[in-house]
């Protein structure tokens, strides 16, 4: 019997502890780790497939652990240490992705004069006057953001719309002074900026260049393209360590600029090997909070002896990735640089630049292609008009043919705005990626069918539609500074196509809202190779998030610009909050 009962126990205590192992087990399936961080009661727009909308998610470790839409369902997640933030109703959708902007450009922005606003050349030789009065003899005077289209009159005397400097000159005797187009494609400068630059009537243009001149060839003060670099910008007497901390001061400006206005991650349209330095040290100390996406922009020669070392993939926890290269094909139509396959409709015939500007010479952009695609590299050239698209895709697609091993590319146009229509399709076919800008095209149109004229406009400019149609990804951003970085703004522009004065440019190649929010996020991700990490609220991927205040998939139109950004959340930790 005692046998018996011996081994009766035995099974007892084995069935007890399988039971309890069961029990354990379902207990640990059932209650997972808590989470660091949960957003409540919101909609939730993933932009994954799989789930469309959710009413919570939980961050756990800097990434989504879960998502639900019963809304009290994210209760198993709440441990001792989790934030709970509760949305109030507002929409939480994937970080946004500024997909071709000027990092260094936006934190500089907020250290000059701002001329974004001057209705006229009046307007800003007063500002910049006002600036002397407080500057020190010698120190330069800069400032960004005009645009002559945005006047309300052209200045007198003018060549092409552009001013005369001696009335900027007459306020400034003391001081240097340099004005950027909004584009960043041409430059204004006083007398004292050209005489200490040592320009003069001889001065030659240079390649991809152009001095605007007076009748008599004397420089007016405007500089377009290449040539605003003759015009040398020294920044007074600056030590290494006074540069290097105003060049930290610049990277903690756009970043905040960033994190107000929703962006996570920001791909940074050309830049030095030295800025990539200062990302990654500030990165190193916890001081960049923005994820950057860089693309480098040194020569070919140079980048055939320092570009491969500075190849990094997600580097200090994915925030800094250094994978590209960019090229400037031509330059923007504003200045009538964009190169064209026909001339521009607004130039006299004896115009020596009749169909734009080529900035970037052929050889050198083969060479770039062929160090890119042997040394891992993604391509982004600048082209806006049809000639520098036309030429870039040839490249590209050079290239492409002589490495048929190669495949995966995701190279890039930067712009593509002015297209020929045998081009459009040829995006998709070679797989290059057109990053564009929305908010390029409400603030171009009011002079977009001056210098193309209707016909090739409606053929070719800003063409969304025609592009996805074609089977193409679009990526959008701001090119902010040449732009404010306001996301709102810019999705407004891509689902609207509505100019200031209300009317609507070619309304027939706006984007739904769901196609403009997945340009923002997921569009923006696959154009940096990121889709595992970014652009959807999905399980694994990087707890990037922003909040906004309205939802702005069903919202009326009009108050898409007026949306306010709640919080700004990287990694989990909340950045910025309203
Ligand atoms: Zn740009």
């Amino acid at each position: 019997m005692a046998t018996r009962n011996r081994r009766l126990g035995f099974v007892v205590v084995l069935v007890a502890l399988f039971a309890v192992l069961f029990i354990v087990n379902r207990r640990m399936k059932l209650a997972p780790e808590p989470a660091d961080l949960i957003l409540v009661n919101g909609k939730i727009v993933t932009v994954d497939a799989k789930f469309p909308t959710a009413a919570w998610i939980a961050v756990r470790g800097g990434r989504i652990d879960a998502l639900g839409t019963d809304p009290k369902g994210f209760n198993r997640h709440v441990g001792d240490g989790t934030e709970i933030v509760d949305l109030g109703g507002a929409l939480a959708i994937p970080g946004l992705i500024e997909s071709h902007g000027h990092f260094m450009g936006l934190g500089e922005s907020k250290t000059i004069l701002d001329l974004t606003k001057a209705r006229s050349w009046d307007d800003i030789v007063a500002l910049v006057a006002e600036a002397a009065k407080s500057a020190k003899p010698g120190e330069w005077i800069t400032g960004r953001g005009w645009h002559q289209d945005k006047w309300d009159h052209a200045p007198e005397p003018n060549v092409e719309g552009l001013p005369f400097h001696d009335a900027l000159s007459k306020v400034t005797p003391q001081n240097p002074v340099l004005l950027e187009h909004a584009s960043g494609h041409s430059s204004l400068a006083n007398a004292k900026a050209m005489e200490l630059s040592k320009i003069t009537a001889t001065t030659g243009d240079p390649d991809g260049g152009k001095i605007i001149r007076d009748a008599k060839g004397n420089a007016i003060g405007a500089f377009l393209e290449t040539a605003q670099s003759l015009v040398r910008y020294e920044a007074g007497h600056a030590t290494p360590d006074e540069a290097a901390a105003q060049s930290r001061k610049l990277v903690e400006l756009a970043s905040k600029e960033c994190l107000t206005h929703g962006i996570t991650t920001f791909h940074d349209a050309g830049t030095s090997f030295g800025t990539v330095d200062l990302y990654k040290k500030m990165a190193e100390e916890g001081a960049l909070p923005v994820r950057l996406y860089v693309m480098l922009s040194p020569d070919s020669r140079t980048l055939a002896s320092r570009g491969a070392a500075a190849r990094m993939i997600g580097a200090v926890d994915n925030h800094l990735t250094v994978r590209t290269i960019k090229r400037l094909m031509d330059g923007a139509l504003g200045s009538h640089g964009a190169w064209l396959l026909e001339p521009y409709a607004d130039l006299s015939p004896d115009d020596k630049n009749l169909t734009g500007l080529n900035t970037e010479s052929i050889e050198e952009m083969k060479a770039t292609a062929k160090f890119a695609i042997e040394n891992g590299f993604q391509l982004a050239t600048h082209a806006i008009g049809d000639r520098g698209n036309r030429e870039t895709l040839d490249i590209y697609e050079e290239a492409f043919k002589a490495h048929p091993d190669k495949t995966d590319l995701r190279w890039r146009i930067e712009h593509a705005q002015h297209l020929s229509l045998a081009d459009i399709p040829r995006f998709a076919q070679l797989g290059v990626i057109p990053a564009m800008q929305a908010i390029h095209c409400t603030s171009d149109a009011p002079w977009v069918l001056k210098r193309l004229g209707e016909k090739r406009a409606a053929e070719g400019a800003y063409v969304w539609r025609k592009l996805m149609d074609a089977g193409s990804i679009i990526p959008i951003g701001t090119d902010v500074p040449v732009e404010l970085i306001d996301p709102m703004a810019n999705f407004y522009a891509a689902v609207t196509r509505k100019l200031k004065d209300g009317t609507t440019f070619f309304p027939d190649q706006k984007m739904t809202r769901e196609e403009a929010l997945r340009a923002y996020t997921a569009n923006g991700a696959f154009a940096a190779f990121e889709e595992g990490l970014k652009g959807s609220l999905t399980p694994g991927k990087l707890a990037d998030i922003t909040v906004l205040s309205r939802d702005i998939l069903t919202c009326p139109e009009d108050d898409i610009p007026g949306t306010e950004v709640l919080y700004t959340i990287i990694g989990g930790k909340v950045l910025y909050r309203h």
